[in-house]
């Protein structure tokens, strides 16, 4: 088959394709959380005094008794056999960012030979699976090949049907022997328990008494694409680096805006729908699906949730989005730039904070004391963004997002906070010392009435912000569309708390010295936004003007590129907010630090080696081909005396020698494997592979424009993208 034949096989095939039936849809409440364990279900299996202990955890992360941790286990055991499930096992959310799973069978056997099932409270809670495959930088020294999971009981376990069979999943965090964290989830449920401390301190600071322990929330929206199977399937670099390293663009690409928010196509529908059912019968709120803005790209978001739910139902939806699209022969690509030329991939992380007593703490509320609080947290934020935006910029570092931010697409590598324009000025009218609280029993400033009017929409949507306040949450919007949300929340979590200790101890100070507990607040802020205010930017992210102003004026960093980013988390800063905060000892951010520089070194190799192999193997030949036929045909006409312009010839061959030399570039510097340091060999990748990888692609895409379409050996992007 020549590689017209396969791409034409694959179009057929489309062509061809019948709609895959579907079953009728089956009504929410017949399916929503069908295959959960959660609370719903443990109040009708599990006695009243264990589903009490049970509902304490879940809700204040209080600690179970071994006693009951075996009534659940044989109940959880009981609920997940009889919907057929044979094996359980831990999963869990190593430093990569997707999960890790070890199953275990129920099966014992007896004397007889016979068959029994067992599963036991200390099975439920601990699990050991072998570590050492796993990354974890520094900490291989420490903990050798051991690795444990425990069960997280906060996050419901579930049922798992693939083709294998069902499988009861129990969400797992997973550390070291020595204890020390070797995932995602453990840093997470740290860093919600570090804001909840000090949040409360500065709740009883304003008067609070009955405070309900403190959560963090999320909705992240997953944008990704969708490419047919048979199309994609005959691109090596879709399958292995899950982007495109090559493809000249179509002549019709977004510029039409016709695919943003259009009808969806049917064959689209059809996945949406079964990929849907499929999250709901998880317990996992799918509230919103739309096309984006590239052809071949859509959105889902469910609805939020707490953090460490939401994180691991997000894990679970970016699997689920992966098998479920190759059940309906397409490929999903999750990738942060599958495409150049059009639009990328993002995940929006949305993110509050609250609890039971108080509620949303990011909610402007409609009464002055609930104002007071929002502009301490609302405030919080912005000190933690201005202080920590390397480490924001490092937690959504990856070679893939770094394709994406700054793109004209997505926001800027740039780290700085939309307000809205009257939250914005509030914060200028307190730098200003405008707004001051009168004397006990005074009229308040106008300032202060304003504030009572805020709407929950208080100015216009900004797409250009990276971190953006959107009525009652903020949306980090610069996060890739592979990520793990863990990272970002941690961040966020984590730096809110520093904030708000740093107001704590204003506070303390200020409330006495004050006329009353407004005056008081203000104060703090005037000093928090005098510090912190130039990380606020309500103009236009992409522009030129706000990348010389941000840096030169405000003081903000431009950070390029992963191997500038990841090195944040080395400043001796970070290293001590995550220490004095008790969400990562020095060793295990360190450690964060090394499996995350390995990774993007790793896949920027990855993705040089296939340039090389690509060009070699496919794109030189077919351009060969090509050249033979012409010059043959040239030959003969020649012979006949008819003289035939040679401008494609020569243009084609002189395409040919300019990518051959650039690739013999790239495999030249790929050759070198010394390096000082990590951040070094970071810096090299970045700066020369990355570079050489594109000029190789210049002429690869090019030639494509030129060689007969019959030849070209791979899809390109009008059949990638248009095709459905
Ligand atoms: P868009 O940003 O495109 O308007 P939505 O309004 O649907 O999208 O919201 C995006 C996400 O934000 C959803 O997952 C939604 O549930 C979530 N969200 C809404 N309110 C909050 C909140 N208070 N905290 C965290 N996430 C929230
Ligand atoms: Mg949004």
């Amino acid at each position: 088959m020549t590689a017209n034949a396969t791409r034409a096989a694959a179009i057929t095939a489309i062509t061809s394709r019948k709609p895959m039936s579907v079953d009728l849809p089956l009504p929410l409440s017949k399916i929503w959380a069908s295959d959960v364990f959660n609370l719903a279900t443990m109040e009708d299996s599990l006695s009243k005094s264990a589903f009490k202990a049970m509902k304490n955890t879940v809700q204040t992360g209080s600690p179970l008794d071994p006693a009951t941790a075996d009534v659940v286990a044989a109940a959880m055991k009981e609920w997940a056999m009889a919907k057929g499930a044979k094996f359980f096992s831990h999963i869990f959310y190593p430093m990569t960012n997707i999960t890790a799973e070890k199953h275990d069978g129920f099966i014992l056997t007896n004397a007889d030979g016979g068959a029994m099932t067992e599963f036991t409270g200390s099975l439920l809670i601990k699990g050991e699976p072998d570590g050492s495959s796993f990354p974890n930088g520094s900490l291989r020294m420490t903990s050798a090949a051991r690795g444990y999971t425990a069960w997280d009981p906060t996050s419901p376990a579930y049922i798992m049907h693939t083709a294998n069979g069902a499988t009861l999943m129990i969400p797992s965090v997973f550390m070291s022997w020595t204890g020390e964290t070797l995932d995602k989830k453990i840093p997470l449920l740290r860093s919600n328990a570090a804001m909840d401390k000090a949040a409360r301190r500065v709740l009883a600071l304003m008067g609070e008494t009955d405070i309900a322990p403190l959560n963090s929330s999320c909705g992240a929206e997953q944008e990704y694409f969708l490419v047919d199977a048979g199309l994609a399937n005959s691109r090596p670099d879709l399958l292995l680096a899950g982007r495109t390293l090559f493809g000249a663009p179509p002549a019709k690409g977004q510029e039409f805006d016709d695919h943003y928010f259009g009808a969806i196509p049917e064959r689209v529908q059809v996945f949406m729908q079964d990929f849907e059912d499929k999250l709901y019968r998880l317990g996992i709120p799918a509230k919103t699906h739309h096309n984006e803005v590239a052809p071949g790209q859509f959105e889902i978001a469910p609805y939020f949730e707490a953090a460490n739910v939401a994180a691991d139902h997000q894990q679970l939806m970016m699997t689920l989005l992966k098998s479920t699209a190759n059940a309906h022969g397409f490929l999903c690509l999750l990738h942060e730039k599958p495409f150049a030329g059009v639009n990328g991939s993002g995940k929006h992380v949305n993110w509050s904070v609250g609890n039971a007593t108080q509620g949303n703490l990011l909610d402007p509320g409609s009464t002055p004391n609930d104002n007071l609080k929002f502009l301490l947290f609302c405030g919080a934020v912005i000190r933690g963004v201005h202080r920590f935006g390397p480490l924001l910029r490092a937690v959504i570092a990856s070679a893939a997002n770094d394709h994406r931010l700054g793109a004209n697409e997505a926001p800027p590598a740039i780290l700085s906070v939309y307000l809205g324009d009257q939250l914005e000025k509030l914060f200028l009218d307190i730098k200003a010392g405008k707004l001051e609280a009168a004397a006990e029993g005074g009229m308040m400033d106008l300032g202060l009435s304003q504030i009572l009017r805020f709407e929950r929409d208080p100015g216009d949507r900004n797409r250009t912000s990276p971190f953006a306040f959107t009525g009652n949450r903020f949306e980090f919007r610069a996060v890739g569309s592979s990520a793990s949300v863990s990272g970002p929340l941690v961040a966020m979590n984590t730096m809110l708390a520093d904030s708000l200790n740093w107001i704590a101890d204003k506070l303390e100070k200020a409330l006495p010295a004050s006329v009353n507990q407004t005056a008081a607040v203000i104060s703090v802020l005037k000093e928090l936004i005098e510090n912190h205010g130039n990380v606020v930017f309500g103009g236009d992210g992409y522009s030129a003007e706000w990348h010389r102003q941000a840096v030169e004026e405000n003081g903000l960093k431009n950070i390029p590129t992963t191997a500038d980013a990841l090195p944040a988390l080395c400043d001796p800063e970070v290293i001590a907010l995550f220490a004095d905060t008790g969400v990562l000892t020095p060793v295990e951010l360190q450690s964060r630090f090394e499996v995350y520089s390995e990774q993007y070194i790793l896949s920027i190799e990855v993705e040089a080696k296939l340039v090389v192999e690509m060009v070699k193997t496919l794109f030189y030949p077919a351009a060969m081909q090509y050249l033979s036929s012409l010059t043959a045909t040239n030959l003969g006409l020649s012979q006949l005396g008819i003289a035939l312009d040679d401008d494609t010839v020569r243009s084609v061959s002189a395409g040919v020698n300019q990518m051959m030399k650039a690739v013999t570039k790239l495999s030249k510097a790929m050759a070198r494997h010394e390096f000082s340091s990590v951040n070094e060999h970071m810096q090299y990748c970045a700066y020369e592979i990355r570079p050489l990888m594109d000029a190789v692609r210049v002429e690869v895409d090019q030639l494509e424009s030129e060689v007969a379409d019959e030849l070209w050996p791979v899809p390109k992007y009008r059949e990638l993208l248009f095709i459905k």
